[in-house]
Protein backbone atom coordinates (compact mmCIF):
# COMPACT_ATOMS: atom_id res chain seq x y z
CA UNK A 1 0.00 0.00 0.00
CA UNK A 2 1.45 3.34 -0.97
CA UNK A 3 1.76 6.04 1.95
CA UNK A 4 -0.42 8.52 2.28
CA UNK A 5 1.37 11.70 2.05
CA UNK A 6 1.12 12.69 5.89
CA UNK A 7 2.34 9.15 6.34
CA UNK A 8 5.26 9.48 3.86
CA UNK A 9 5.86 13.24 5.66
CA UNK A 10 6.49 11.70 8.97
CA UNK A 11 8.44 8.54 7.62
CA UNK A 12 10.57 11.09 5.96
CA UNK A 13 11.14 13.23 9.10
CA UNK A 14 12.15 10.47 10.95
CA UNK A 15 14.69 9.20 8.43
CA UNK A 16 16.07 12.75 8.27
CA UNK A 17 16.47 12.87 11.96
CA UNK A 18 18.91 9.47 11.76
CA UNK A 19 20.64 10.49 8.78
CA UNK A 20 21.32 14.27 10.35
CA UNK A 21 22.37 12.81 13.58
CA UNK A 22 24.78 10.30 12.07
CA UNK A 23 25.62 13.50 10.09
CA UNK A 24 26.71 15.43 13.05
CA UNK A 25 28.56 12.32 15.25
CA UNK A 26 30.79 11.72 12.28
CA UNK A 27 32.88 14.85 12.94
CA UNK A 28 36.59 13.64 13.07
CA UNK A 29 39.37 14.22 10.12
CA UNK A 30 42.23 11.60 9.11
CA UNK A 31 43.94 10.72 6.03
CA UNK A 32 41.78 7.45 4.82
CA UNK A 33 43.19 3.94 3.29
CA UNK A 34 40.29 3.27 0.91
CA UNK A 35 40.60 -0.24 -0.84
CA UNK A 36 38.77 -0.55 -4.11
CA UNK A 37 38.79 -4.58 -4.95
CA UNK A 38 36.54 -6.78 -6.75
CA UNK A 39 36.21 -8.50 -10.53
CA UNK A 40 33.68 -5.65 -11.53
CA UNK A 41 34.69 -2.85 -14.03
CA UNK A 42 35.37 0.32 -11.83
CA UNK A 43 38.51 0.51 -9.66
CA UNK A 44 40.70 2.51 -10.83
CA UNK A 45 38.37 4.91 -12.62
CA UNK A 46 36.57 5.57 -9.31
CA UNK A 47 40.46 6.43 -8.13
CA UNK A 48 41.13 8.71 -10.79
CA UNK A 49 37.79 10.04 -9.80
CA UNK A 50 39.23 11.03 -6.89
CA UNK A 51 42.64 12.57 -8.24
CA UNK A 52 39.93 14.84 -10.06
CA UNK A 53 38.01 15.84 -6.57
CA UNK A 54 41.69 16.62 -5.12
CA UNK A 55 42.83 18.93 -8.02
CA UNK A 56 39.48 20.40 -7.71
CA UNK A 57 40.30 21.71 -3.79
CA UNK A 58 43.79 22.76 -5.10
CA UNK A 59 45.12 19.91 -3.56
CA UNK A 60 48.01 17.76 -5.18
CA UNK A 61 47.74 14.52 -5.86
CA UNK A 62 50.54 10.84 -6.85
CA UNK A 63 49.85 8.36 -8.60
CA UNK A 64 51.59 5.04 -8.96
CA UNK A 65 50.82 2.63 -11.86
CA UNK A 66 51.85 -1.33 -11.17
CA UNK A 67 50.80 -2.90 -14.02
CA UNK A 68 50.20 -0.99 -17.28
CA UNK A 69 49.64 -2.67 -21.10
CA UNK A 70 49.56 0.72 -22.22
CA UNK A 71 50.79 3.95 -22.11
CA UNK A 72 47.70 6.28 -23.90
CA UNK A 73 44.99 5.74 -21.86
CA UNK A 74 42.74 8.85 -21.15
CA UNK A 75 43.77 9.01 -17.60
CA UNK A 76 47.53 9.53 -18.43
CA UNK A 77 46.74 11.93 -21.36
CA UNK A 78 44.52 14.34 -18.80
CA UNK A 79 45.48 14.00 -15.38
CA UNK A 80 49.29 13.55 -16.06
CA UNK A 81 49.38 16.41 -17.68
CA UNK A 82 47.93 18.54 -14.72
CA UNK A 83 49.87 20.56 -12.40
CA UNK A 84 50.16 19.18 -9.01
CA UNK A 85 49.71 15.28 -10.42
CA UNK A 86 52.88 13.38 -10.24
CA UNK A 87 52.13 10.45 -12.26
CA UNK A 88 54.47 7.37 -12.34
CA UNK A 89 54.14 4.04 -14.63
CA UNK A 90 55.94 1.26 -12.40
CA UNK A 91 55.24 -1.58 -14.65
CA UNK A 92 56.53 -1.62 -18.11
CA UNK A 93 59.26 -3.85 -16.84
CA UNK A 94 57.09 -6.73 -15.43
CA UNK A 95 58.45 -9.98 -18.03
CA UNK A 96 55.41 -11.84 -18.73
CA UNK A 97 56.47 -13.01 -21.77
CA UNK A 98 59.64 -14.44 -20.63
CA UNK A 99 58.43 -15.38 -16.90
CA UNK A 100 62.04 -14.58 -14.98
CA UNK A 101 60.24 -13.93 -11.48
CA UNK A 102 63.98 -12.08 -10.20
CA UNK A 103 63.33 -9.67 -13.12
CA UNK A 104 60.06 -9.09 -12.13
CA UNK A 105 60.91 -9.09 -8.25
CA UNK A 106 63.11 -6.10 -9.07
CA UNK A 107 60.86 -4.09 -10.75
CA UNK A 108 58.12 -4.59 -8.05
CA UNK A 109 61.02 -3.25 -5.36
CA UNK A 110 61.74 -0.34 -8.06
CA UNK A 111 58.37 0.49 -8.02
CA UNK A 112 58.00 0.18 -4.04
CA UNK A 113 60.47 2.58 -3.94
CA UNK A 114 59.23 5.35 -5.76
CA UNK A 115 55.86 4.65 -3.81
CA UNK A 116 57.44 4.82 -0.68
CA UNK A 117 58.63 8.66 -1.80
CA UNK A 118 54.99 9.28 -2.43
CA UNK A 119 53.91 8.13 0.72
CA UNK A 120 56.69 9.85 2.61
CA UNK A 121 55.63 13.46 0.55
CA UNK A 122 53.64 15.52 3.14
CA UNK A 123 52.68 18.06 0.17
CA UNK A 124 50.37 15.04 -1.34
CA UNK A 125 46.87 14.74 -0.25
CA UNK A 126 46.40 11.81 -2.13
CA UNK A 127 47.86 8.78 -2.90
CA UNK A 128 46.68 6.21 -5.83
CA UNK A 129 48.36 2.46 -5.87
CA UNK A 130 46.69 1.85 -8.99
CA UNK A 131 46.71 -2.17 -9.41
CA UNK A 132 49.27 -2.80 -6.30
CA UNK A 133 47.45 -6.06 -5.09
CA UNK A 134 48.81 -8.18 -8.00
CA UNK A 135 52.24 -7.52 -6.54
CA UNK A 136 51.73 -8.74 -3.44
CA UNK A 137 49.28 -11.58 -4.30
CA UNK A 138 52.69 -12.76 -6.74
CA UNK A 139 55.00 -12.04 -3.73
CA UNK A 140 56.89 -9.70 -5.47
CA UNK A 141 56.35 -7.44 -2.62
CA UNK A 142 56.70 -7.99 0.86
CA UNK A 143 53.35 -7.29 2.37
CA UNK A 144 54.60 -6.45 6.23
CA UNK A 145 57.17 -3.67 4.48
CA UNK A 146 54.10 -2.48 2.67
CA UNK A 147 51.96 -2.08 5.45
CA UNK A 148 54.42 -0.60 7.40
CA UNK A 149 55.13 2.09 5.03
CA UNK A 150 51.32 2.91 4.28
CA UNK A 151 51.34 3.23 8.35
CA UNK A 152 53.57 5.53 8.78
CA UNK A 153 52.86 7.94 6.31
CA UNK A 154 51.50 11.51 6.80
CA UNK A 155 48.62 11.48 9.29
CA UNK A 156 46.60 13.45 6.85
CA UNK A 157 47.55 11.63 3.46
CA UNK A 158 44.63 9.69 1.82
CA UNK A 159 45.29 6.47 -0.18
CA UNK A 160 43.64 4.68 -2.68
CA UNK A 161 44.73 1.00 -3.34
CA UNK A 162 43.21 -0.92 -6.42
CA UNK A 163 43.26 -4.21 -7.73
CA UNK A 164 41.63 -7.26 -7.38
CA UNK A 165 42.11 -9.97 -4.19
CA UNK A 166 42.88 -7.02 -1.80
CA UNK A 167 44.87 -9.52 0.29
CA UNK A 168 43.57 -9.78 4.15
CA UNK A 169 46.27 -7.70 5.69
CA UNK A 170 45.09 -4.80 3.25
CA UNK A 171 41.24 -5.16 4.25
CA UNK A 172 42.30 -4.85 7.59
CA UNK A 173 44.07 -1.58 7.99
CA UNK A 174 41.89 -0.03 5.71
CA UNK A 175 39.04 2.49 6.83
CA UNK A 176 37.15 2.43 3.96
CA UNK A 177 36.76 -0.73 1.45
CA UNK A 178 34.38 -1.46 -1.31
CA UNK A 179 34.24 -4.64 -3.07
CA UNK A 180 33.03 -4.25 -7.14
CA UNK A 181 31.10 -7.48 -8.34
CA UNK A 182 31.38 -8.15 -11.89
CA UNK A 183 27.44 -8.67 -13.18
CA UNK A 184 28.13 -8.37 -17.11
CA UNK A 185 30.85 -6.40 -18.96
CA UNK A 186 30.32 -5.48 -22.35
CA UNK A 187 33.94 -7.02 -23.17
CA UNK A 188 32.12 -10.80 -22.94
CA UNK A 189 29.53 -9.59 -25.32
CA UNK A 190 32.38 -8.86 -27.89
CA UNK A 191 32.88 -5.17 -27.69
CA UNK A 192 36.59 -4.01 -27.33
CA UNK A 193 37.71 -1.73 -24.42
CA UNK A 194 36.28 1.89 -25.61
CA UNK A 195 37.83 5.14 -24.97
CA UNK A 196 37.09 7.39 -22.56
CA UNK A 197 35.18 4.25 -20.96
CA UNK A 198 37.96 1.56 -20.55
CA UNK A 199 41.01 3.31 -21.13
P1 LIG B 1 38.47 0.63 -14.77
O1 LIG B 1 39.89 1.05 -15.05
O2 LIG B 1 37.64 0.69 -16.01
O3 LIG B 1 37.88 1.31 -13.59
P2 LIG B 1 39.06 -1.66 -13.13
O4 LIG B 1 40.21 -0.94 -12.60
O5 LIG B 1 37.92 -1.95 -12.21
O6 LIG B 1 38.51 -0.94 -14.44
P3 LIG B 1 40.88 -3.76 -14.03
O7 LIG B 1 40.83 -5.15 -13.55
O8 LIG B 1 42.01 -2.90 -13.59
O9 LIG B 1 39.46 -3.09 -13.70
O10 LIG B 1 40.80 -3.83 -15.60
C1 LIG B 1 41.02 -2.72 -16.40
C2 LIG B 1 40.40 -2.93 -17.78
O11 LIG B 1 39.72 -4.16 -17.90
C3 LIG B 1 39.33 -1.88 -18.11
O12 LIG B 1 39.40 -1.67 -19.50
C4 LIG B 1 38.05 -2.53 -17.74
O13 LIG B 1 36.91 -2.07 -18.47
C5 LIG B 1 38.33 -3.97 -18.06
N1 LIG B 1 37.59 -4.82 -17.11
C6 LIG B 1 37.41 -4.60 -15.80
N2 LIG B 1 36.64 -5.57 -15.24
C7 LIG B 1 36.35 -6.42 -16.24
C8 LIG B 1 35.58 -7.64 -16.33
N3 LIG B 1 34.96 -8.12 -15.26
N4 LIG B 1 35.50 -8.25 -17.54
C9 LIG B 1 36.13 -7.75 -18.63
N5 LIG B 1 36.87 -6.62 -18.62
C10 LIG B 1 36.98 -5.95 -17.44
MG1 LIG C 1 42.19 -1.15 -12.60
Amino acid sequence: MPDNSEQHSRRMGRKKAVIDAAIAKADGDKGLLLVLTGNGKGKSSSAFGMVARTLGYGYKAGVAQFLKSRRDTGEERFLGDQPGVQWHVLGDGFTWDTQNRDADIATAQRGWAIAQSLLTDVSLHLVVLDELTYLLNYGYLDEAQVCKDLAARPPMQHVVITGRAAPDALLEMADTVSEIQDIKHAFRAGVRAQAGIDL
